[in-house]
């Protein structure tokens, strides 16, 4: 487990981080860095093209899918799997803009970025996120030491901007690492289910509940269905995962 005290540090340099940010660009884009007419944290020009989602998506997998691809709520990319978790949802392909800045909030540096991402988020797809009927936001957990290698964890960062707007609880606590595992894009796809496999436990009885599990992106689902299966078997009732940028690899 982590020490309280780096849970607490990482909290602190989070809100600080985000202070500073607009501190320093009070009137620009936070991605561009062009100088902003409007309110908000983006640009015009970078938000439409955040939120450009105009190819349909699977319901359960969240991969682009052609017309009529869907039939019983399986495509072609997840007829054959057994994921962990009951739906996905996107907020794009990982793909153009998206896809630059889901890399950068790989870096210490994207720290406040990422919440206004789960901000912008939640304020983009409200009415879908509403009819969830989730009763918490959890995010995909970093192991400790990767966490304090990184400096802080994205996944986090956006569920706490998502769960802020949408006034819902984050219960990053709910669910952690139980070892760490060598990064998923080192591995074959093949490779990845095993790479995850029980290296996630959820921390309290879930009875019942939607839970909204948040990650920044998705390829094969392995990580997310590794780590739905341990909310599920804490009782959880359904599992919906939230991710920024859908790839394609399964
Ligand atoms: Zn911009
Ligand atoms: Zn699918």
């Amino acid at each position: 487990m982590p020490p309280s005290w780096l849970h607490h540090c990482a909290e602190t340099s989070r809100q600080l981080g985000r202070g500073l940010l607009h501190l320093l660009y009070p009137a620009c884009c936070h991605f561009c860095g062009r100088s902003l007419t409007a309110n908000g944290p983006f640009c015009d020009a970078c938000r439409g093209a955040f939120v450009d989602d105009s190819s349909p998506a699977c319901p359960r997998c969240a991969a682009t899918v052609g017309p009529f691809a869907v039939i019983d709520g399986r495509c072609t990319h997840c007829r054959e799997e057994a994921f962990g978790f009951d739906a996905a949802v996107r907020l794009g392909p990982y793909d153009g803009l998206l896809r630059e800045a889901v890399l950068r909030l790989k870096n210490h540096s994207g720290e406040g970025m990422a919440e206004l991402f789960g901000e912008l988020w939640a304020d983009h797809a409200e009415p879908a996120f509403r009819a969830l009927g989730v009763d918490a936001v959890v995010p995909v957990p970093l192991h400790w030491r990767r966490r304090w290698q990184r400096g802080y964890n994205q996944s986090e960062a956006v569920a706490h901007g998502l769960a802020a707007r949408l006034r819902l609880p984050c219960r990053p606590s709910w669910l952690r690492r139980t070892r760490a595992t060598p990064m998923q894009t080192s591995q074959t796809f093949a490779g990845r289910r095993e790479n995850v496999r029980g290296a996630f436990a959820a921390s309290r009885p879930l009875a019942g509940r939607t839970v909204l599990l948040v990650d920044d992106v998705m390829t094969t689902g392995a990580t997310a269905s590794e780590a739905a299966h341990a909310l599920r078997t804490a009782g959880t009732g359904r599992v919906v995962v939230a991710v920024l940028a859908r790839a394609h690899g399964a």
